[in-house]
């Protein structure tokens, strides 16, 4: 039985592990840390459990919701979404609502805003290419101040105008035009196979216990049918020879070496890592690539509050300026069994740095003071109310997408080609801005190709539930055609991630496609010609068959269509002069029938797309 070892035991390792369970064949996974889930755990203080972040779990692939409730079942819970946005004092809804904003901004500024969107309708920047211009000139210069800046910023750590304005129209460009229209018509409701369609909007799915539930549920099943997951074991050297991974060897805690052998291996660490740990070393063009790539950091200082509600929000976005944290996660409104106790709330502040940052190498005591101080400072809690508190930093959470990361990606890419034995997944494992859903999706699609299937795992993104869907209807050909290679996709010149890659997906369907699928079009000749036929022979036969039929005055009613038709009457001549004139309005009539029915559906596609894109618009920061 081949055997297979995978490096990593987040989504993507376990997932590939999972998938090979099912495969019949044998995995070992080996894990750094001394708990799985990597950046999806749920972390444990004091009975306290908070994620890294808030891992809402939402995916438009049919194969991983299916995964996730047959990994948890009941425990996976469908919960409420609320998030708002503080800036100066107030709380804005978000997604932002026009009037909400307006009346928390005051009558002056929301005067000033008002001046500053008439300005950027009438007079918008030319240029578009900084991530500022693009929404300056779709909400103003001010709000976007407001309520764009200051958290693209905090996340990204590069000021957004440096930022490329893809990454924002790219969200806007691959809406999907298609579902946007079938729910204005048909409204939503559930998928094919019967899932409730939890919308980004108002719901997602969340473990009863926090995302880490999911991974050890996962770990529990692997080790049920005989799979291993090996902790506190970081993986180091991989050696190799004529293009084989040979065998891999990693450091326990304790400083002790292991070597793990297997026909296949899978890795999830950063790409930099795994490039750097290869015996004997890359050449030293792909050595150079893998350390050319960067990471944002990230860390979190929990407070446990004295108090049972804090706010009611799953998390809020800070733009306040002066206040260095960028998000604050209230885990009790994730799922209530966050805390152990319904008296206390415990709050995650979300803080994105470099490594280098001085914060990151501040004690946690200093930490917690400084979250302390920037909740008071906010008005979110009273000081005295503070109970606890704790950090966890978490390194290379965000794979950057700066201007070269694209070709020191290509010049990776094709070295590990190279291996036959050798298969990268996963966020870091890819360098890609990577949900769970679509990190798991490279395990799985990693796992089958070890049995001989051919997926491109670099090309799986957020378009892949369309991917997924063609795969199973659809034969091996259209399977080839619907996996893009990366080099294909529009990724390379964006400077920070977008989690929408345009491929070969409803963002290219022009809404008068959309329109001949959900409404046959009308051809406006044919429907001319039908009407003209129609009339005109009807005219013609009324007209004979009063004639045959004869009597003292003969089709006096049908006679009144003379000021109507010139020179009809109702008589043998007559009739033909009816058969022409009857045909040739029915024509125009079917005609612009046609064309207007047609013109309407088209209106009412673009005001839907224009709709679509301003709800888009709106929820901007969800993609941050
Ligand atoms: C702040 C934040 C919020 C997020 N929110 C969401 C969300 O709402 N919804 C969502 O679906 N996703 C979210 N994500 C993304 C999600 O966390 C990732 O997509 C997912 O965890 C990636 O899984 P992975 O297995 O590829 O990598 P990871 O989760 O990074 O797991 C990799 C594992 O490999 C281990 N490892 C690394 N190097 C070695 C080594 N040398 N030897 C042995 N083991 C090693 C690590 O310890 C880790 O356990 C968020 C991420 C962040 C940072």
């Amino acid at each position: 039985m081949l055997e297979v070892s995978i490096i990593g035991a987040g989504p993507a390792g376990l997932t590939a592990a999972y998938e090979l369970s099912k495969l019949g064949l044998k995995s070992t996974v080996i894990e750094a840390d001394h708990q799985v889930g990597g950046l999806s755990r749920t972390v444990n203080y004091r009975g306290y459990r908070f994620d890294i972040g808030g891992h809402r779990f939402f995916s438009k692939v049919p194969l991983i919701n299916e995964l996730w409730q047959e990994i948890l079942g009941e425990d996976f819970l469908v919960r409420p979404r609320l998030s708002r946005i503080h800036y100066d004092g107030h709380f804005f809804d978000y997604p932002l609502k026009a009037f909400n904003a307006l009346a928390g901004l005051g009558p002056v500024e929301a005067f000033l805003v008002g001046l500053s969107y008439t300005k950027a309708k009438l007079f918008p920047s030319e240029e578009e290419t900084t991530f500022e211009q693009w929404v300056s000139n779709r909400f103003g210069h001010r709000l976007y101040r407001i309520f764009f800046k200051t958290y693209t910023e905090k996340v990204w750590g590069i000021p957004c105008t440096e930022i490329s304005a893809d990454w924002a129209a790219q969200r806007i460009k691959n809406l999907s035009l298609s579902e946007a229209i079938r729910n204005a018509l048909f409204g939503s409701g559930r998928t094919k196979n019967g899932q409730i369609i939890t919308t980004l909007i108002d719901n997602f799915y969340y473990p009863r216990l926090g995302p880490g539930m999911m991974w050890e549920r996962c770990k529990e099943l692997l080790a049920a049918r005989g799979h291993e997951t090996i902790h506190e074991t970081r993986v180091e050297k991989i050696r190799h020879r004529h293009g084989r991974v040979e065998c891999i060897y990693g450091k326990t805690f304790s400083g002790e070496l292991v070597e793990f052998g297997g026909d296949h291996f899978l890795s999830t660490m950063p790409l930099r890592e795994l490039i750097q740990a290869l015996d004997p070393a890359p050449p030293e063009e792909v050595l150079q690539a893998a350390k050319n790539l960067r990471y944002r950091d990230y860390l979190t200082v929990v407070l446990i509050v004295r108090r049972e509600t804090v706010f009611p929000d799953n998390w809020i976005y800070i733009h306040t300026p002066g206040v260095k944290m960028g998000r604050i996660q209230n885990y009790k409104n994730w799922s209530p069994e966050m805390v152990p106790d319904p008296t206390r709330t415990s709050l995650g502040l979300e803080y994105f740095l470099w490594d280098k940052d001085e914060e990151w190498n501040w004690s946690n005591d200093r930490l917690i003071e400084l979250g302390i101080r920037e909740c008071a400072q906010i008005g979110l809690i009273d000081p005295t109310e503070i109970e606890d508190g704790t950090v966890v930093r978490m390194k290379k959470a965000y794979p950057v997408y700066d201007q070269k990361y694209y070709e020191n990606l290509a010049i990776l890419r094709q070295y590990l080609e190279t291996f036959s034995n050798l298969q990268t997944i996963g966020r870091n494992g890819l360098h890609r801005y990577n949900n769970q859903d679509h990190s798991m999706l490279t395990g799985i699609y990693a796992a089958r190709n070890i049995v001989g299937e051919k997926y491109d795992v670099w090309s799986v993104n957020t378009e892949m539930e369309y991917h997924e869907e063609s795969r199973v209807e659809k034969t091996e050909t259209s399977k080839k055609k619907v996996f893009s290679k990366v080099g294909d996709t529009t990724l390379g010149d964006r400077q920070v991630p977008t989690r929408i890659v345009p491929a070969t997906t409803a963002s290219h369907i022009s809404p008068d496609e959309i329109i001949e699928a959900v409404f046959a079009k009308l051809d406006p000749l044919a429907l001319g010609t039908a009407v003209g036929i129609v009339s005109g022979l009807s005219l013609f036969l009324a007209t004979i068959i009063l004639l045959l039929k004869g009597g003292f005055v003969v089709g006096p009613n049908l006679s009144l269509l003379r000021h109507y038709f010139l020179g009809f009457r109702v008589t043998w001549s007559g009739a033909f002069i009816g058969l022409v004139e009857a045909g040739i309005g029915g024509f125009i009539l079917g005609y612009l029938i046609a064309w207007l029915r047609n013109w309407g559906m088209r209106a009412y596609a673009f005001l839907l797309k224009k709709r679509a894109e301003a709800e888009a618009q709106r929820r901007l920061l969800d993609d941050v």
